[in-house]
């Protein structure tokens, strides 16, 4: 028996199809909610409010210390409560936070408890002033983060038609042409650009059905989750943005599989196609040999079937099927060729 050369598409063709196609719906969400991320703290204000510890200190001295904390405030790497100053869960005081805290506030450091003991009412007004304000200009990002949310929920989720998205699937399209006509020693001529279109079209669609999906059932959960995070103490814009960059590559890692999913699918039925179409019914079932293949599919492994008569993928619901023609499956048919 000779079998035909597996087909196996360029791996980084895919990839770059499944990044391609992952930028559009997470620039969609993500674009926005970075950018106000990524605005800059608070610019330093009310110079002339300064008291009497800065006629201790030269001036640029004083205002090098003031914006150290401020921004360790800001990032969540410091935090004020009941006269301690703390530093984030699990992590310790920088030398320079230290020492800011320690000149500027006046801290005294307590080893048992681990934070610098302060007089908030000893500590300059502008400084006081400013942790409300920080507070609220976190607050303030939040608010509009979520605003970009809602606004998203109700707005459709772009076209993946576009110029980027289409060169990716050629060249995914001409590579897998090429391996399959190599795999069954077929003359490339007799393939057709309608079937390309075809093809091309079902792709988007599929692929956008399936993102939307996602989306219809994600947005909602990430503004309950930050809703959840406003309300718990120590609210830092550091969280936030760690919360926001996990969710981009959840997002983004769910894209690329449903791209992915679906070239997988694209070629099962085009090599398909040609096998049949040029006289090649009969293959073997051929399983990734692996601890992820299903009981069901394992069972088939090695068995001999025909592509115009599928056994039975889906034990459940009967429903009968060539190699990856179901849900993540990864199995691939040996093609016969010859019985030689
Ligand atoms: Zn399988």
């Amino acid at each position: 028996m000779k079998f035909a050369k597996e087909v196996k598409p360029n791996k980084k063709i895919i990839e770059k199809l499944a990044e391609e196609c992952a930028n559009i719906y997470t620039d969609f969400v993500f674009k926005d909610i970075f950018k106000i991320l990524d605005e800059k703290p608070v610019p330093l204000q009310n110079k002339k409010l300064v008291n009497a510890i800065q006629d201790e200190l030269d001036e640029d001295v004083y205002d090098n210390y003031v914006q150290i904390i401020r921004e360790a405030l800001y990032s969540g790497k410091i935090y004020y409560r009941d006269g301690n100053i703390f530093p984030r869960a699990g992590d310790k005081f920088g030398l320079k936070i230290s020492k800011a805290i320690k000149i500027l506030l006046k801290g005294k450091y307590n080893p048992k408890k681990k934070s610098y003991k302060i007089d908030l009412r000893k500590i300059n007004a502008t400084l006081r002033a400013d942790i409300a304000t920080i507070y609220d200009k976190i607050k303030d990002k939040v608010d509009r983060i979520q605003a970009v949310l809602q606004t998203k929920e109700t707005e459709e989720v772009p076209t993946f038609n576009t110029e980027k998205v289409n060169k990716a699937f050629d060249d995914f399209y001409d590579d897998l042409q090429k391996k399959t006509s190599q795999s069954l020693k077929l003359d490339i001529n007799q393939y057709s650009e309608e079937n390309k279109e075809r093809i091309r079209e079902e792709f988007i669609e599929t692929n956008r059905y399936y993102v939307v999906k996602f989306d219809n059932s994600r947005l909602p959960k990430i503004r309950e989750n930050l809703t959840k995070l406003i309300l718990e103490e120590n609210m830092s814009i550091d969280e936030f943005y760690k919360y926001i960059k996990y969710e981009f590559g959840l997002s983004k890692r769910r894209c690329q599989f449903i791209a992915r999913q679906e070239t997988r699918l694209i070629k099962a039925e085009f090599v398909q196609k040609k096998a049949t179409e040029n006289g090649m019914d009969e293959y073997i079932w051929e399983t990734a040999h692996d601890e992820r293949v299903r009981s069901w599919h394992r069972h088939l492994d090695g068995k001999k079937f025909r592509f115009s008569d599928p056994p039975i993928i889906d034990p459940r619901t009967k429903r009968r099927g060539n190699p990856a023609q179901f849900y993540n499956c990864r199995c691939v048919p040996k093609i016969i060729v010859s019985w030689d």
